[in-house]
């Protein structure tokens, strides 16, 4: 199947309920580990038996494996958590020093800039994306209070109107100007070389490197378009939902494993995004045949050792308080998945490791034609396809001594 451009919203793709809320960010299960005793208990379990495995040099978990992670997160360490998942810290500030703005520039001669800009700052793919702000949280939550507040547009109150700048009110709203109405949407790569020993810690500490770059790369653009006179909100897992935003941005659809796929990328990727009132030109959404092709591969929901992931129908309503309700999509149990973390000692990978996808986009249309003719001849084919699948996992081969 050839890729379409698609003249519609992530919203009317995922069936939007008119009674759909935004997503307050306390219910998120990276949040959870600060307020939610079963998460926290889940964490400790986690970590305690990262750590056995390590003792007991269990392979992807040696003292090798253990230094690696370490290094990964030398740069951000603790910081990391407030960085990726708490808005307005340090490497995803609010508000920079800004240069005079510079009026009438050709929106897409400086779209094409910025896009480069971000490819050059580390940026894999980037699209624009028009801000739905249904995508946005409904609050934020506050490390320091352990509360969340809520986040707000200028225009939803009228003494919020003369807000020209991202704002932080004393009552701990957070205010966004209306006029910042765009996202620049960012894709990273996960190695794949790391992904085939998932679930480890090797593609663990890739992952962590990984948004130590999106940290890096969000700041940098953010410096970039306030040095031209505009607002800028970096985010990684911050402020707003990202797989929507990266739908609307025009860089892939939402798969069975519940992770955006990327036609030439896969599912191997992690997001982030700038929201900002530069004008640019908006990319569209795009079609490549992935709900067609999940309807009949559901090989990630074979493979996830938790169960975590559906093997029917879309859905939706969520599976708990974890996940919205009110859109349709393929809902994860995010619990479950967590409880498998919490044995394996890391954040598991594997449902972005075996997706079919990981090779390219152009080979599903071939697949899908057979599997009208042999569902379980599909789905042996594509389970025994040497796909970086943690089937293929062979201990004796040290991800090390491999060049
Ligand atoms: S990360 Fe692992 S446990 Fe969680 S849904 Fe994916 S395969 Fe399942
Ligand atoms: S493994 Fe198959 S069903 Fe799962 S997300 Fe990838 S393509 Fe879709």
């Amino acid at each position: 199947m050839r890729i379409q451009r698609l003249n519609t919203s992530a919203a009317e793709l995922h069936e939007i309920d008119q009674n759909y809320s935004r997503y307050n960010q306390k219910h998120n299960i990276f949040i959870r580990l600060f307020w939610d005793e079963e998460i926290k208990r889940l964490e400790h379990a986690r970590q305690k038996n990262a750590e056995q495995y390590s003792k007991d040099n269990k392979p992807g978990y040696s003292k090798f494996d253990k230094a690696f992670l370490a290094g990964t997160m030398n740069f951000m360490r603790e910081k990391i958590v407030q960085n990726i998942h708490i808005c307005d810290q340090e490497f995803n500030a609010w508000n920079g020093e800004k240069g005079t703005k510079e009026e009438g520039m050709d929106i897409f001669t400086l779209t094409k800039a910025i896009k480069k800009a971000a490819k050059m700052y580390g940026a894999c793919a980037v699209g624009i994306a028009p801000l739905d702000r249904r995508w946005v949280y409904s609050h934020w939550y506050d490390l320091q209070t352990r509360q969340s507040y809520p986040i707000q547009f200028s225009d939803e109150a009228p003494e919020y109107n003369r807000i020209q700048e991202p704002t932080l009110l004393e009552n701990k709203v957070r205010v966004i100007p209306a006029s910042m109405k765009t996202a620049i949407v960012m894709l990273f790569e996960m190695d794949p070389g790391c992904l085939k020993y998932s679930p480890t810690l090797l593609p663990y500490a890739n992952g962590r490197f990984v948004y130590s770059e999106m940290c890096l790369t969000t700041n940098s653009l953010a410096g970039l378009i306030r040095e031209l006179g505009y607002n800028a909100i970096p985010s990684v897992n911050c402020t707003a939902l990202n797989i929507p935003l990266a739908i609307d941005a025009g860089l892939g659809q939402i798969g069975r494993n519940g992770k955006l796929i990327n036609p030439y990328l896969g599912t191997r990727i992690r997001i982030a995004k700038v929201i900002t009132d530069l004008p640019l030109d908006c990319d569209q959404p795009i079609d490549f045949g992935v709900n067609e092709f999940c309807e009949a591969c559901r090989k990630c929901a074979r493979k996830c050792p938790a169960g975590a992931i559906p093997s029917d129908s879309k859905v939706c309503s969520g599976m708990d308080e974890l996940s919205n309700d009110g859109y349709l999509r393929w809902a994860i149990d995010h619990k479950k998945c967590f409880c498998y973390w919490s044995e394996c000692g890391t954040n598991c990978n594997i449902c972005i490791t075996v997706c079919s996808y990981n090779r390219g986009y152009k080979w599903t249309k071939s697949i899908l034609n057979s599997s009208k003719e042999s569902s379980t001849l599909v789905d042996n084919l594509l389970d025994s396809l040497d796909d970086c699948g943690p089937d293929v996992f062979d201990p004796e081969a040290s991800f090390w001594l491999n060049s």
